[in-house]
Parts: structure tokens; sequence; C-alpha cells
């Protein structure tokens, strides 16, 4: 049994680290959440690193990097913020399920603005009645000659409206399908007539942004089918577990500096002519703060390690996302409460993290579909 990081990995855990101090620190990335503000320039600092190729195989260009080498680098950026490892994690995680399911013309379409972040992806899925249930997709693409036609309306399609962004949407193809049968994938472009995109106002994640799509016959290139016609649910599953893992990797960054912030405070502030930090009550809670975030960490490499053996990981998978999203909150709620007053003040960083953080267990599979996915792992029922 190893524990450790190779030498190679833990260069890559210093040089993010790095990055996040000198580019994007906590307090800019609140700044840039209070004024919904895209940081073009960190993304193409990114890209000079490399880390955008980085999921993909050396062969193609890209930086063969495996799961283990992808959540140490979404823990590091997103110590600057989730958002600011979203910025990252959000446009790879579908880029790799067009390079996967791709033919050979879509990936060289989008080959270099793949390697070097230059080219943005969002993921399509959920729609007003399809949220959880995502068998309930009811956005309809007809086959008409060489396009399909696009109606409906999907929602929550985070980064759709940033610059250079195209959207890997999942649709109906089969109309007298149901469920996850007669599904497909097709790579929607914002610009194409008929689609109209509306930033929803949200909490937080103001960085990259969610948006509902409105599609009214909107005329999609059959070329710009991926994969398989009505197989999207396979596009949909195939890249599920490594997703839940990376992000996970983000909730232990985000949640490990949002501690940082809290205990550096408890160290200085003072009351009844002591730090706080010194008060028993304080400082067990934040121990157990850091257990929490400890045991998100081990399940996040855990899942990552089994990913990289190609082994089955759908149950770790899960177990690291659940205890991943619900220790960042945890942790942001007991940050809140130690830093009181100061971190109720909107101009703290531990209030744009308390409002990051409430999402954590609801966006990409909710807590309870978490725990569902565990429990038939045992046996049980899991609905
Ligand atoms: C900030 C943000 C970003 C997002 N980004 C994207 C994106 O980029 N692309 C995209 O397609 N979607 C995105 N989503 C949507 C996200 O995936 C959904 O919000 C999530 O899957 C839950 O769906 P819902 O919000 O409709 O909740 P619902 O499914 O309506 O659930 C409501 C409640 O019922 C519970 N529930 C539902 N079904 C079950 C069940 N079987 N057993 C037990 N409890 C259940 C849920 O856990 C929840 O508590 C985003 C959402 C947010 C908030």
């Amino acid at each position: 049994m190893d524990f450790g990081f190779t030498e190679e990995q833990e260069l890559l855990r210093d040089t993010a680290r790095t990055f996040v101090e000198r580019n994007c620190p906590p307090e800019k990335a609140k700044q840039w959440d209070d004024e919904s503000y895209f940081p073009a320039d960190v993304v193409a600092a990114m890209g000079d690193m490399g880390w955008f190729g980085l999921p993909f195989p050396e062969a193609w260009g890209g930086g063969g990097g495996g799961p283990i080498e992808l959540a140490v680098l979404a823990e590091e950026l997103s110590r600057a913020s989730f958002d600011i490892g979203m910025l990252y994690i959000g446009t790879f995680i579908p880029g790799l399920a067009l390079y996967d399911w791709g033919n050979e013309e879509q990936r060289a379409r989008y080959q270099e603005g793949m390697l070097t972040g230059s080219q943005r992806f969002a993921v399509s899925i959920s729609e007003p009645d399809a949220g959880s249930d995502l068998g309930a997709i009811r956005a309809s693409a007809v086959r008409d000659g060489d396009h399909y036609v696009l109606n409906g309306t999907k929602m929550w399609c985070t980064g759709a409206g940033l610059p250079n962004c195209v959207i890997v949407m999942y649709v109906r193809t089969d109309p007298g399908s149901s469920r996850h049968n007669g599904l497909s994938v097709l790579i929607v472009d914002p610009s194409m007539d008929g689609v109209e995109i509306r930033r929803t106002p949200t909490l937080a994640r103001h960085i990259l942004g969610t948006n509902e799509i409105y599609l009214r016959d909107v005329h999609v290139p059959a070329e710009n089918l991926v994969g398989p016609e009505n197989q999207g649910w396979d596009v949909l599953m195939s890249n599920l577990e490594l997703e839940r893992t990376i992000i996970s990797g983000s909730y232990v960054g985000a949640a490990q500096s949002t501690l940082d912030i809290a205990v550096a405070y408890a160290k200085e502030r003072e009351q009844f002519g002591r730090k706080v930090g010194n008060f028993q009550a304080i400082t067990h809670q934040l121990a157990d703060l850091q257990v929490d975030i400890d045991s998100a960490r081990l399940l996040t490499y855990r899942a990552a390690w089994l990913l990289a053996q190609g082994k089955p990981v759908a149950r770790e998978a899960s177990m690291a996302k659940l205890k991943g999203s619900e220790t960042y909150v945890n942790v942001a709620r007991w940050g809140m409460q130690i830093m009181a007053a100061y971190g109720f003040s909107t101009e703290s960083v531990m209030s744009h993290r308390y409002r990051e953080s409430i999402v954590a267990p609801i966006s990409g599979g909710t807590s309870q579909i978490q725990r569902n996915a565990i429990a038939r792992s045992m046996g049980l029922k899991g609905t």
C-alpha cells in the first residue's frame, strides 16, 4: 500500500499552488464572483501551463495525465474557489466525452482548442423537468436531411455564455423512445439561429455562470452528432465516475482553503483576553473539520487510484462526491460561525465560500442521488 504521490505529482501540486497564489488568490476569486467576471487571462495562463492538454493522450499532443494528476490539479486550483477549479474541470470533462466518442473530423476540429483551452465546452443535460431524473429529457432533435432540427428548453448549463464555448448537448432523437433510450449528443454552437441563452441569477458560481437555453427550430448539422445516434446515454455514463472523482478533488481543495482561513482567523482574533482559537469549543471543531477534509481527500484519491487502475469505481466515486461536497458545506458553515460577524460581512471571503458551498451537494448529482448509488452497491433498493 502506498499513500504517496510521485515526484511529478508533487511538482504539479506545488506548481498549481503557486499558480493560485499568483494568479487567483481567494480574495480575487471572491471579487470576480461578486462582479460576475470571467478571468480570461487566468484561463489563458492555465493553457500556457499545458493543463488543458493534460487529460488527453500524448500521442494526440496532450499531457497523458491520469485521474490522480487531474484530481491533484482540481484540488489545488479550487483552493482559489470551487468556481475557479470548474473553469478548468468544467471544460475538459465534456471535451473528453467529445474526444472519446467523436469521430476523426470532430477531434481534428477541436484538437488545438482542447489542448490549449482556447475552445471552451459546456455540458447540457438538465431541463425544467429533468433534474436528477436524466431519463426525463424531452428536448427533441428531428433528423431532416443533413441536419437535426432542435426544439426544447435546457437548464443550468454552466459556462455556456462564455466566449468561444460550444455546448455538448443531450437531446432525444427517437421520438418514440422513453427514459434512457433514444438520446443522442449533439454539438451546439450558441451562435446558431434559434438558440437563446439566458443567464440564471444564482447565489454564487458567478465566474462561469449558469444558463437557460431556449431552442427554437435550431438547425444543427448532422456532422455534429457525437457517437452513435440514440446512444447518448452510453456517452453520458462513460465519464460520470471520472467527473464525480475529479469534482471531489475540487471540493477538498475549496474546503481546505476555507478551513485554513478559519484557522488563521482563530489564531488572530482575541476575546476575553485569549485567542478564540484557544477555546476548546473552537479547537475541537477545527480538528473535526480537518478530519472530515482528510476523509474526503482519502475517498477522492482512492477513487482516482481505482480509475487509474481501470477498476470498478461507481460506488467509490459516489462516496467521494458525497463526502467532498458535504464537507465543503460543513466547513463553510463552521467557518462562518468561527469568524462570526466578520464572516457574515459580504466583504469576507468566508461569505463567498458560504454561498458557493451550498450548491456542492446539489450540482453534479445531489447527495440523495449519491446515497442511492451507494445503497444500490450494498444490495439495497436505492431509489
Ligand atoms: C450551479 C449549478 C450548476 C449546474 N450545472 C449544470 C450543467 O452544467 N449542466 C447540466 O446539465 N446541469 C447542471 N446543473 C443541474 C444539476 O445537475 C441539477 O440541479 C441536479 O442534478 C439536481 O436536479 P434538480 O435541481 O432539478 O433537483 P431535483 O431532481 O428536482 O430534486 C429535488 C430534490 O429531490 C431529491 N431527489 C430527486 N430524486 C430523488 C431520488 N430518486 N431519491 C431521493 N431523492 C431524490 C433531490 O436530491 C433534491 O433534494 C447545475 C445546477 C446548479 C445549481
